[in-house]
């Protein structure tokens, strides 16, 4: 998706400035649990848009954070959603930080907890499987990690005043996740999506329905923001989300067509065209969100559960790879 790239902020590891007091932290290259995060500072206040996969990288950012703002310590922060790669961070916080995420959030932190992150990497499928699982999270270090869970429900749209600066929590999901919360910053034009957008990569969905995730799309555009921090890959534009919401239809249409030909959500997703998205990265995330739009199509489809996902995401890419 690079037509949605925006040149002026590089796609290099660490603290960036996008507008007047607002930050991204970036983590190339974006792939599984490579996280972007946010700060948006006030006059004597700041707030956090999610924390990172594992202490050590959530700790070096929050040190990068607080040299840009002496005097306005973190009071808020927010989760955008569940996955550990936004949340397993939270920890670091001081306790007085009031952490703001969808009421899913608690419930997706602890049914993808570092145990089980962890017992994912030690299940034995054989190669190349196995390699596939510390592709995606063999960097990050799940040793010694405590949950905390949010402390304040997003329910609706919710205004924030943080140092006298307004910052906007929107409720977008279920998309990516049954609870997805955007963060907007009027007064400097910046929307943090988190996992509603995926730039430079493919997007996944772990709850759908697509028209959800697709309205989503459409909110955020209709924002018109100038600047916009997808989940994972580089700052773009709305010219972005056109681009990622356009995957979302090419593939929920042909899940839509394989399940009216009586075909199993697996064989959808390994028989699905890709067309001009098949070079994204991180192409198998297709199987995920074939399985979620099954899903929808059909109430009584049993959830596949994590580990399954998994072992037929590696089969999905050994086989196109191959
Ligand atoms: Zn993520």
């Amino acid at each position: 998706m690079a037509q949605g790239d925006d040149e002026t902020v590089p796609y290099t590891r660490g603290l960036h400035r996008i507008a007047p007091d607002v930050w991204s932290w970036l983590q190339p290259d974006g792939s599984w649990g490579w996280s972007n995060a946010g700060l948006i500072a006030g006059a004597d206040a700041s707030c956090l848009v999610d924390t990172l996969f594992d202490l050590p990288l959530t700790r070096e950012m929050l040190a990068a954070m607080a040299d840009v703002t002496p005097g306005r310590p973190i009071t808020d922060a927010v989760n955008t959603h569940g996955n550990g790669d936004h949340c397993f961070g939270n920890e670091l916080l001081a306790p007085e930080v009031r952490i703001h995420a969808a009421p899913e959030v608690a419930a997706r932190m602890h049914g993808e907890a570092p145990e089980v992150i962890t017992a994912l990497l030690g299940t034995r499928f054989g190669p190349p499987l196995d390699a596939f699982a510390h592709r995606c999270f063999g960097s990050f270090a799940f040793d010694g990690i405590t949950l905390r869970e949010p402390d304040v429900p997003v329910l609706a749209d919710t205004t924030l005043e943080v140092g006298g600066r307004e910052v906007r929590l929107l409720p977008l999901g279920p998309a990516h996740t049954g609870g997805d919360v955007a963060v907007h910053v009027p007064d400097a034009g910046v929307l943090f999506a988190g996992d509603l957008l995926f730039i430079g990569g493919t997007p996944v969905m772990w709850a759908g329905p697509a028209a959800s995730w697709i309205a989503a799309c459409d909110a955020m555009i209709a924002l018109g923001p100038e600047v916009i921090v997808p989940g994972h890959g580089p700052v773009t534009t709305v010219e972005g989300v056109l681009e990622m919401r356009a995957y979302l239809e090419h593939v929920d249409r042909q899940a839509r067509e394989a399940f009216d030909a009586g075909k199993t959500w697996e064989r959808a997703a390994f028989e699905m065209d890709l067309g001009r998205f098949a070079g994204l990265p991180d192409a198998e995330r297709v199987v995920v969100t074939t399985h979620a739009a099954y899903r929808h199509l059909d109430p009584d489809l049993p959830d596949a559960g994590p580990v399954r996902l998994f072992e037929l995401m590696a089969r999905w890419a050994a086989e196109r790879s191959g």
